[in-house]
């Protein structure tokens, strides 16, 4: 399972949630943009990428880009202009040895490479994750009030067609803090009319309201398809403790028997939260990306707390990369080296034999992916 060192794990990875990286030539704000969540500069006289993923980039990405591991930032950023955004794309995507990208395709960001361009550039399959909130922004945009409630359903059914899951941002556009239930017909028609008022006067949809944003939730439920949660950490918007998944313990109770599992992304903080509700709940997963890259040198962490408690087939791995190869990059490179570097000691310990090992890791780096959105059909 690892390799000649002994200190990676050698196995294709299924990425269950990611998004496009930007191919347009970067200027180094442009770069140092795309590496935080925040939405503003760093602050004058300091470098937002002196950080754990700085650290993180520059050990694992600048041997990919032909210089020495912890090249010095300035040089890193000078060689990956040097070659081009796209060549410096094709090398980081095609060191993470992932076999497929499953793509939220909702952010509103024309310099992302779609799935079919990310499929080329990494040599890899993708497939594509249909984000609710975008599908009922542009729906509502070219609606009457009455018609956006009447049409998202099936539109939400039609795109679910061409995809293996949908996903919701509850979490950052609300909170977890939802009622258990389904929307009234009512509440729902209600709650559009006064967005499509407030619509008139803003000029744009930007759904926030929690009853639409549950209308979109459980449309999205009647679609079928897993369910990925956006949770806790990710968003410059979030109030962090409403994106606590252990707030959605009564929808969980909810939606247990209606054939729909949902994801738990990212999860950070709340990585144990996650755990304790993919063990109670059998249609509840999660992952820790984002974290795999931001963490840097502690991304073991992360990593090992969501090995502490869910059965292992209940967490996969992901890198919710976004603009970054070099996210893509270090989430993989973080993980394999990590997780080789806990189950190592499993062994070690006399934890775990190096069959179980190896079997753990295969179910988290893709075979619990590949069953959740049935992707060998
Ligand atoms: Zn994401």
């Amino acid at each position: 399972m690892t390799d000649a060192n002994g200190r990676r794990i050698d196995l294709p990875l299924i990425d269950h949630h990611c998004h496009g990286v930007v191919e347009t030539e970067l200027s180094d704000d442009g770069f140092g943009s795309l590496a935080t969540e925040s939405d503003w500069p760093a602050p004058e006289g300091t470098d937002g990428l002196d950080s754990p993923f700085g650290l993180a980039l520059r050990r694992f990405c600048a041997p990919i880009l032909g210089l020495e591991p912890l090249a010095p930032l300035d040089e890193y950023l000078a060689r990956r202009r040097s070659i081009g955004a796209a060549e410096a794309n094709r090398l980081l995507l095609r060191s993470t040895g992932t076999s497929d990208y499953l793509l939220d395709t909702g952010i509103r960001d024309t310099r992302l490479l779609g799935p079919a361009a990310m499929a080329a550039r990494a040599e890899a399959r993708s497939r594509e994750i249909v984000r609710i909130e975008r599908v009922a922004e542009d729906l509502a945009a070219e609606s009457t009030a009455a018609g956006f409630v009447a049409k998202l359903p099936a539109t939400l059914t039609a795109r679910s067609r061409e995809a293996v899951g949908l996903k919701s941002i509850i979490a950052y556009r609300h909170g977890f803090d939802i009622p258990a239930e389904r929307p009234s017909g009512r509440e729902v028609l209600k709650a559009a009319d006064e967005w499509f008022h407030t619509a008139e006067r803003t000029g744009t949809f930007r759904v926030t309201d929690p009853v639409l944003l549950r209308f979109g939730l459980w449309s999205g439920i009647d679609a079928g398809l897993p369910m990925q949660l956006h949770t806790g950490y990710g968003d410059g918007d979030i109030e962090l403790f409403r994106a606590d998944p252990s707030r959605l313990t009564p929808f969980f109770h909810a939606t247990r028997t209606l054939g729909v599992d949902f994801m738990l992304l990212h999860c950070y903080p709340f990585i144990r939260e996650a755990g304790i509700l993919a063990q109670v709940f059998p249609h509840v997963y999660l992952d820790t990306g984002l974290v795999s890259h931001y963490l840097g040198p502690s991304a073991g962490t992360a990593i090992r707390q969501a090995m502490e408690i869910a059965p292992f087939s209940k967490v996969l791995y992901s890198s919710d990369s976004y603009g970054l190869a070099e996210h893509y990059a270090v989430s993989a490179a973080s993980w394999r080296t990590e997780f080789a570097a806990l189950v190592d000691e499993w062994i070690a310990s006399g934890w775990a034999t190096a069959k179980d090992a190896e079997r753990i890791a295969t179910m988290v780096a893709s075979k619990n992916a590949e069953r959740v959105y049935n992707l060998s059909a």
